[in-house]
């Protein structure tokens, strides 16, 4: 396993096939607030790599080219945040989307939980640390253990999205799914436009 960090954009070259894992670290859980700061990418091939954003930063050409790529899937645990922050900060449009978070609410229906930790454990049999979640994610030197944190939101979400998949298929709730995710960039205007949690248009 490898961990590459690359500063502002994606460099030249980097082919992720057809399915990307993606996840973002922020300064908080405001996307209209919070700047992003990292924004971790991964194949499913066991290597991460990391793109931190700098202050102020409003491009990352490649790395928004890919987000928008519509061959490649991005693949998210709880997508409705990192898309509104990737869409705060680039203005981009995120599409196709896989969200392991909206899959795993729609097929384990008997549990509460559908945090990343618990389901790669549950599901994918890995466990992940989450002790780095709220550290400094502003800081201009990130520390290894910040990386490895960061690099483990992505590395496995491929093996979730598989093992999430079979359940879908099995419960025939997939295009559902489909229709959810496709749903998710609209979702993340809604919350940056000030419609979210207590005055969603779908709440009565
Ligand atoms: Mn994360």
């Amino acid at each position: 396993m490898t961990v590459y960090l690359y500063q502002e954009d994606l460099p030249e070259g980097l082919d992720f096939g057809t399915s990307v894992a993606v996840d973002t670290e922020t300064m908080g859980l405001d996307p209209r607030r919070d700047r992003l700061c990292l924004v971790q990418l991964s194949a499913g091939d066991g290597n991460a790599h990391l793109v931190q954003i700098a202050r102020g930063q409003t491009q990352a050409p490649r790395l928004c080219q890919l987000l928008n790529d519509p061959k490649v899937e991005k693949l998210f645990h709880f997508a409705r945040f990192d898309v509104a922050a990737l869409y705060n900060a680039f203005g981009v449009d995120t599409r196709p989307i896989f969200c392991t978070k909206i899959a795993s609410k729609l097929v384990r229906t008997s549990t509460e939980r559908h945090g990343l930790k618990y389901l790669l454990s549950e599901l994918v049999g890995v466990d992940i640390s989450k002790q780095q979640q709220s550290s400094d994610w502003g800081s201009a030197e990130l520390s290894k253990a910040q990386m490895e944190y960061a690099a483990s939101d992505v590395l496995y979400l491929h093996r979730l999205k598989a093992a999430l998949i079979v359940r879908l298929q099995r419960e025939d709730r997939l295009v559902l799914a489909q229709s959810c995710f496709d749903f998710l960039p609209a979702r993340a205007k809604l919350d940056l436009l000030g419609w979210g949690e207590p005055t969603d248009i779908f709440h009565h």
